[in-house]
């Protein structure tokens, strides 16, 4: 009938319209939230799979949209890589873990790293070093306070500059960690050249651990070389404690996941530096 058809041109016509205005609406909202800096942190902590011994926090960004409340990073954060927005985002992500650091410094707690996610395009278009050096200096933090976690992706880049970029960083004594290990291409002798102190094995793997036989032997092969090359593992994802026997069997070094916590806002991060996770 008439009015389907006109339905169904309407649809169309819509969904097109729809998505480019509901993507330029975004794309003002992260503008307009990165000038009132609406972006809070929360933070997951990382433990030694053995004794449970608080290693980091890791910092993951939240929009606190004034209409939509908390808005998870996977729904703006492609957006602010596509528009570059994320240099922007990422200095307010990075100032605001070293600002919490330095609190928790001045009132006596017992500070451990924070780890902070770094995307491809900080690192082929941003000056990571120069913007580390300057936040850390600011707040008159050590550099061993904050920790790196990029991709394989984002390693595998301007291959030069890159390299020559983490080995800078590491030189000043930020520990490296390689995000979502598994998920890309790179092979364990481009990680030992860029010289990691870290792998973090995707969730993807921990999950599959426990459930397929051939979960495990991943797991064994990483472990072995990632040790040999004088690197340490984190199990991402970690749920279950069957998980967290099936990982300590391994000797994987450390462990993150709702196991132990989800990411919490920094009132209660400050509380998870004083306890002890008894696993
Ligand atoms: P990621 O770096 O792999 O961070 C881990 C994600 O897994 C977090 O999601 C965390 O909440 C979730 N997670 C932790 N433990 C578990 C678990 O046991 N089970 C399950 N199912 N999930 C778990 P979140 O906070 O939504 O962050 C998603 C991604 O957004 C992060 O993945 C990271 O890639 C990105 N991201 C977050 N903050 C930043 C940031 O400040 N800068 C950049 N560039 N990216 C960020
Ligand atoms: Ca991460
Ligand atoms: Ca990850
Ligand atoms: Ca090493």
């Amino acid at each position: 009938t008439k009015s389907d058809g006109k339905g169904a041109f309407r649809f169309y016509e819509h969904s097109l319209a729809e998505r480019l205005q509901a993507r330029l609406n975004m794309e003002r909202a992260l503008h307009q939230a990165l000038e009132q800096n609406q972006f809070v942190l929360h933070y997951q902590p990382r433990v030694d799979s053995m004794t449970g011994e608080l290693r980091s926090l890791e910092a993951l960004v939240r929009w606190n949209h004034p209409d939509l409340g908390l808005v998870p990073p996977l729904s703006f954060i492609p957006l602010a890589e596509e528009t570059g927005m994320i240099l922007r985002l990422g200095d307010l992500v990075l100032e605001q873990a070293c600002a919490q650091i330095a609190r928790w410094k001045q009132l006596h707690l017992p500070v451990v790293p924070v780890s902070i996610n770094v995307s491809p395009y900080q690192f082929n278009h941003g000056d990571i070093r120069r913007t580390f050096a300057a936040c850390l200096k600011r707040h008159d933090l050590e550099a061993t306070l904050v920790e790196i976690e990029i991709t394989e992706s984002s390693m595998m880049g301007e291959q030069a500059e890159v390299s020559a970029e983490l080995t800078a960083l590491r030189a000043m004594g930020i520990k490296l960690l390689v995000d979502d290990f598994g998920t890309g291409f790179s092979s364990l002798s481009q990680l030992q050249r860029l010289d990691m102190d870290g792998l973090k094995v995707d969730r993807a793997f921990t999950s599959e651990l426990v459930k397929k036989p051939e979960g495990e032997v991943f797991f064994r092969a990483i472990m072995s070389m990632a040790h040999a090359l004088g690197m340490h593992v984190v199990a991402e994802g970690v749920e279950t404690e069957e998980q967290l026997h099936a990982l300590r069997a391994l000797a994987c070094d450390e462990i993150q996941g709702y196991f132990i916590s989800r990411p919490v806002p920094s009132a209660e991060a400050e509380l998870l530096l004083q306890k002890r996770f008894l696993l």
